[in-house]
């Protein structure tokens, strides 16, 4: 009987401890959220990009052939592909393309299911890294996320290039319903020493609607912290598995034009 109490009062301590980690990490992302000029709302007229001739593309309709899983790199993506389309695992996390690039147009497509449950950060939440810097969700992420009836803080919105740019609009479509994003990435260039040269930069058009002109990053994005730049070659794409608890997004048509 003792040893059953000093098991539940171990298990009590290690959920506690837990949750007070959590709640410390929350308050310290929370330092970074902005909450206002909230983005005005665009319906997105009929859109559709099919490939050009010198796209290369990443996933189309078959296979992730052209993926593998970010954190083991020499494993296939075991994301699920049916129907033309794949959905995040997100039990096997991020994935990102074996190949690297540095300047390139990309369009890809998304949709974020009807049945979509959730709110805030944690209803539809992945994200394009437009460069993979390193494991997990090192990198430059555009995020993607459900804010068609759905607040948060605007730094962090669908579209924003995460905790750096609010995006001009709001061009999110109703779950259910495919979404694009077409993006112009400028990678970053970085002197011999490792200094930044010059500046990443990047365009990007939400369902037709240009939600980034031409925005200069920061560096890297972060959820916790100020971003800065750690120097870097031509990089993978990568897609984010969020660790929240709502339905799976899926992706399709994705390819790249190389600049
Ligand atoms: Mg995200």
């Amino acid at each position: 009987m003792k040893q059953i109490l000093v098991l539940i009062i171990l298990c009590n301590t290690i959920l506690f401890s837990n949750a007070q980690n959590w709640d410390s990490l929350a308050k310290e992302a929370a330092k970074t959220e902005i909450y206002e000029p909230v983005p005005k709302i665009v319906t997105p007229g009929a859109f559709n990009i099919t490939a050009p001739s010198d796209a290369i593309y990443l996933f189309n309709g078959k296979n992730l052939d052209e993926w593998v899983l970010t954190n083991n790199p020499s494993q296939k993506a075991t994301w699920l592909v049916s129907n033309g389309m794949f959905t995040v695992n997100k039990k096997v996390g991020n994935i990102q393309t074996k190949r690297a690039f540095t300047n390139y147009q990309l369009h890809l497509e998304y949709m974020i299911p009807s049945n979509i449950t959730g709110e805030g950060q944690l209803r539809g939440n992945s994200g394009l890294f437009l460069a993979s810097t390193g494991g997990g969700d090192e990198g430059y992420e555009l995020q993607i996320l459900d804010n068609y009836n759905n607040k948060t803080y605007v730094n962090g919105q669908c579209g924003s290039i995460y905790k750096q740019f609010i995006p001009l609009a709001n061009a999110c479509k109703k779950p259910g319903e495919w979404q694009t994003y077409d993006v112009a990435w400028v990678a970053p260039t970085f002197n011999t020493n490792g200094t930044l040269k010059t500046p990443a930069k990047v365009t990007v058009y939400h369902n037709g609607v240009l939600i980034q002109n031409n925005v200069v990053l920061l560096g890297e994005t972060r959820w916790i912290g100020t971003p800065y730049y750690k120097a870097h070659g031509a990089c993978p794409i990568k897609l984010q598995a969020h660790g929240d608890n709502s339905e799976p997004i899926s992706f399709k048509n994705i390819w790249i034009r190389e600049l």
